[in-house]
């Protein structure tokens, strides 16, 4: 299998191109190409041997958008397909604050929860970190962006997959996507979604990356947690709201606890104020989400004015909350839900 050339730094690509016999600038025009979406035939300042010889040992563009749905209300789903035919999706999301793009981690997910498409079929296989930049990339030049014309602002890691789970192939992708000589988005403008693996949240606030960190909570209690969580078997709650505070306390950032309301199982007024006990004493915020259906699952969500009374009664306690935007309705579906409707129909 060739190497994908987008999983290298620019430190790593100046190697490469130093073994090749090149002069270090050329990593920096390889860095600006790769990043532009371009192919080895693209890239017409190199000199077409160097070309050649890249494009025996190495891919450029792990992926294709293999198929896009607009949405009236300007989100856009994609269905990548790489280079081994596995089928990833991700959504593009204009905000007031900027361009939002919701990128996978991994091809399918082994967390098993038990609203949640993207496990249906367990993990097939963690991405490389230049496979989820590629993502971006797709979609920056879908837009018609370049590598200085910049149309995605922020990432948010709440595809399909489970963050945590893929530490080092995240984080190399974080660092990446951060690089002055690549997209140069801020930690800040990125969000990192996790169930709750604890050692490495704890392990991202040692490390030091900054990004928002999204804690998937959806219960207020260990029992319920572990009904729709199968990842609350490993660890309790206590020791998960142990992790975010440490995460606040070593990087200054503000978390965000995601809440899919699930009518009967988490939404009493008992529920409200254990959520307001479990986000006592630090800086956090509960975003509460109108659970998407999924066939598969069969699980009920809310209606809109059961979640507005649920949110009211947090704000009421002076919890910090407001109930998620949902995009792309009309284009359907959410999470996870495409990539199973293109694989069925295939
Ligand atoms: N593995 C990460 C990212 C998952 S996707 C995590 O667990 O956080 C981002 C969010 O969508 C998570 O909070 C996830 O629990 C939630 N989610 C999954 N399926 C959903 C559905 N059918 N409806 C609403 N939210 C869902």
């Amino acid at each position: 299998m060739p190497e994908i050339l987008l999983d290298n730094s620019i430190d790593e690509l100046k190697e490469i191109v130093a073994g090749l016999g090149q002069p270090s600038f050329r990593a920096g025009q390889i860095m600006k190409w790769l990043y532009c979406g371009a192919e080895f035939d693209d890239m017409t300042n190199l000199p077409a041997d160097l070309r050649t010889v890249l494009s025996c040992g190495y891919v450029a563009q792990p992926l294709v958008i293999q198929e896009h749905y607009e949405s009236s209300d300007g989100s856009v789903k994609f269905l990548y397909r790489y280079s081994d035919g596995n089928i990833i999706e991700g959504v593009y999301m204009p905000h007031s604050y900027g361009n939002t793009l919701c990128v996978s981690t991994q091809a399918g997910c082994r967390m098993g929860c038990s609203f949640c498409a993207s496990g249906i079929g367990g993990l097939v296989r963690n991405l490389t970190a230049g496979e989820i930049v590629a993502q971006v990339v797709a979609v920056n030049k879908f837009f018609g962006g370049s590598v200085t014309d910049r149309k995605i602002s922020n990432l948010v890691l709440m595809g399909s997959g489970e963050p945590l789970d893929n530490y080092d192939n995240v984080t190399k992708f974080l660092r990446l996507i951060t690089d002055k000589n690549t997209f140069n988005i801020g930690m800040r403008s990125i969000s990192l979604s996790t169930c709750g693996i604890v050692e490495n949240i704890r392990k991202l606030a040692d490390d030091g990356y900054g990004v928002t960190l999204s804690l998937s909570l959806h219960a207020t209690t260990d029992e319920t947690r572990r009904e729709l969580m199968p990842i609350a078997n490993k660890y309790g709650l206590g020791e998960v709201i142990d992790a975010v505070k440490y995460y606040f306390e070593k990087t200054g950032r503000r978390v965000i606890f995601e809440y899919a309301l699930v009518k009967g199982r988490n939404m009493s007024f008992f529920d409200c104020k254990r959520l307001r006990e479990l986000t006592r004493g630090y800086p956090c915020h509960v975003n509460l989400i109108r659970l998407n259906y999924v066939k598969e699952k069969g699980m009920a969500g809310c209606t809109e004015a059961e979640a507005q009374r649920f949110c009211k009664k947090l704000e009421e306690m002076n919890v910090s909350a407001t109930i998620r935007r949902s995009f792309g309705n009309d284009i359907g579906g959410a999470c996870g839900q495409l990539r199973r409707s293109y694989i069925a129909k295939r």
